[in-house]
């Protein structure tokens, strides 16, 4: 059977932690999908249009990333694409707090696994927000960013 994973989030931008676990979740899965959540009560930076381009550039060359937008629960839409696995990233303790709360509510009101993969030590402190505390700032965000996010 087609191993398939939604790797669901804000990319609000991408960043090189996003990238960092997505790239090593290729060699794992046949597709990975990329599921950015849509939620009307929240206020993001970039536009969600801006938010998929950056995402679909990135991985233009790479088939088996599939790039969507999504509202409601991560379970359903992984029902709805016919997804066994939720793909999610840990950084520190806070994220292994709040990730382990949702993916056993999620494993029981499901059959869906979540799948961890731990930071790497290079990107372990990058995160969206910190990125864009600093090009509120036009700060030089490069370092932390893929080439085409830091061209804008
Ligand atoms: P969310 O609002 O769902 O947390 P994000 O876009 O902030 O959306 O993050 C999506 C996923 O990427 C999460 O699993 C998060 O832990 C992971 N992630 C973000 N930055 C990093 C990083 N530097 N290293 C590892 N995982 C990361």
């Amino acid at each position: 059977m087609k191993k398939t994973a939604v790797f669901p989030g804000s990319f609000d931008p991408l960043t090189l932690g996003h990238t960092d676990i997505i790239n090593r979740a290729i060699p794992l899965f046949d597709e990975i999908i990329i599921a950015i959540g849509t939620n009307s009560s929240k206020k993001y930076m970039f536009a969600l249009s801006q938010r998929r381009k950056f995402i679909e550039k990135t991985y233009a060359n790479e088939p088996k990333i599939v790039v969507d937008t999504y509202q409601g629960l991560t379970i359903d839409y992984c029902k709805k694409v016919g997804s066994q696995y939720i793909l999610r990233g840990l950084r520190n303790p806070a994220d292994f707090e709040f990730e382990k709360a949702i993916a056993q509510t999620n494993r029981k009101m499901s059959e869906i696994e979540t799948v961890f993969l731990l930071t790497s030590a290079d990107t372990s402190y990058i995160s969206s927000s910190i990125v864009r505390d600093i090009l509120i700032n036009k700060g030089d965000v490069s370092m932390l960013v893929p080439e085409i996010v830091a061209r804008g």
